[in-house]
């Protein structure tokens, strides 16, 4: 469903310094496969306006889904009302400099669109994943599931800003769980993008279903993850929650200037740190990318319609911009980037991360293992736990394997390692070639609460010095 938003703005252009119109438009489907029974066809549709007014250098907000004349007559009216309220309290004094004018339209770059596959086809598609995990009596749980969002943001602003995206987006996830005695072992693989009906692929997901199901049934017989001090090589798909937790969310700019303290928590990084803090090794470049293609956070534009460029967060190891959006900039003088982001039409933006990528090194997987006396490679994320100040961590993973003399000798079953931020990126000493890519539809921040779409491509990274430890964390 469309909305002629721009008719809307002529109407009410003239209610603030500044007004900008958001119509937001979701369709989520979610199919899910357990032990080869459908248990969920579901689709969720959401959809509303978002007004959003400069008043005496305050942005406000009112969100609505009643799309009558009398509701969006309402809500422009509670935008005004609250906001010149709020100007009066302001704590910065913000203009239109903060609400780029820009034209443009993005559409993710599918091969076949997500409807042209039917109901009975996807679920027989993750019906056949999940038999194909069934190798034995002790896989006792085999998931396939998908979600399915197709997202239309058309933006409209009073000075001629005008903005219009198409997304369309699937996470699968497979897991397999196998049970000997009182003891389970997960095994899963997830596939999070911007993509077309093209991902479901029995012969990419039928052979993926059956690792996961065969990596289950291995770990029931692993040794515990030893405890030492090693080198720690690890895999793309737990890397992505690293880059997530100990460099996404602590760059978030919001965060350092205090305003999430509350709830999502605080950063270690200060103001001063940008362009002098070493972060890690010089091997370390990372970078704030929504132009990359078919990350589940690609975009054109942000909600303050500033031009998503790709931006180095961290280059050769030293710190040199934040995840700040245009606002952040301006009270904090900290270079940033196009992050401001809404989850949807009824939350303001803030600041967040999008794709956040350990951009590819010089040394191959073969070369990292080979050239290891000793190390744990750890694959998966299974568990996280980090401080409010995003310092120190600790995190699970699903499957390890010894490597010793420059092969891989066994597998290790509830492998988990510890560190703190700055000493562990400090650690990094080799950075693979092959780029995988990642993401979450889950990265929660906000109050009220946004849960918001996230993209992390990374290859495999080698450390030095990190503890490890066995045990369910
Ligand atoms: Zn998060």
């Amino acid at each position: 469903m469309s909305f002629d938003i721009s008719s809307l703005l002529q109407k009410h252009k003239a209610a603030a310094d500044w007004v900008g119109i958001k119509w937001i438009s979701e369709k989520t489907t979610y199919r899910s496969v357990r032990n080869e029974n459908p248990e969920l066809n579901q689709t969720v549709h959401d959809r509303g306006l978002r007004i959003e007014v400069l008043i005496d250098g305050h942005f406000g907000y009112a969100g609505t889904s009643d799309i009558s004349t009398e509701g969006i007559n309402h809500a422009v009216q509670k935008a005004v009302a609250q906001t010149r309220q709020w100007s009066k309290h302001k704590i910065f004094s913000f203009t239109k400099e903060q609400r780029p004018v820009t034209k443009g339209h993005y559409r993710s770059q599918i091969q076949k669109p997500l409807d042209s596959l039917g109901l009975k086809e996807l679920t027989d598609i993750l019906r056949d994943c999940s038999l194909k995990m069934k190798l034995s009596d002790q896989i006792v749980n085999r998931t396939a599931r998908a979600m399915i969002v197709e997202t239309q943001i058309n933006s409209v602003t009073s000075d001629g800003g005008e903005q219009l995206q198409d997304f369309s987006m699937v996470s699968l996830d497979l897991q397999a769980i196998a049970r000997s005695g009182t003891e389970n072992q997960i095994r899963s693989a997830g596939f999070q993008n911007q993509i077309g009906a093209e991902v479901f692929l029995r012969h990419r997901l039928l052979p993926v279903s059956e690792s996961v199901a065969q990596q289950a049934l291995e770990l029931l017989k692993a040794e515990n993850c030893p405890s030492e001090k090693t080198k720690l090589l690890l895999s793309p798909d737990q890397m992505m929650l690293q880059i997530h937790e100990s460099i996404g969310h602590p760059l978030e700019l919001d965060r350092i200037l205090g305003d999430e303290r509350n709830y999502a928590g605080w950063s270690f990084v200060q103001m001063e740190d940008f362009g002098k803090l070493r972060y890690g090794s010089p091997l370390m470049n990372v970078t704030f990318d929504p132009t990359r293609f078919s990350e589940l956070a690609s975009y054109c534009f942000d909600d303050s319609g500033a031009r998503a460029t790709k931006e180095h967060l961290i280059k050769d190891g030293i710190l040199v911009r934040a995840l700040g959006s245009a606002e952040s900039q301006a009270r904090s003088g900290v270079p940033g980037v196009a992050n401001f982001r809404s989850c949807s039409w009824n939350r303001p933006p803030i600041d967040r991360m999008a794709n956040i990528n350990l951009e590819a090194g010089t040394t191959s997987i073969k070369d990292m293992i080979e050239g290891l006396d000793r190390g744990i490679l750890m694959h998966t994320n299974r568990s996280w736990s980090i401080d409010d100040y995003r310092n120190k961590f600790q995190f699970g993973c699903e499957y390890a394997q010894l490597i010793e003399e420059g092969q891989v000798k066994k597998i290790f079953k509830n492998p988990n390692y510890r560190g703190k931020t700055l000493d562990f990126w400090n650690n990094l000493i080799a950075v693979g070639q092959e780029i995988e890519t990642y993401g979450s539809p889950y990265c929660g921040k906000g109050e009220p609460s946004q849960v918001i779409r996230v993209g992390h491509s990374s290859p495999y990274c080698l450390f030095k010095d990190i503890e490890v430890f066995g045990g369910l964390s």
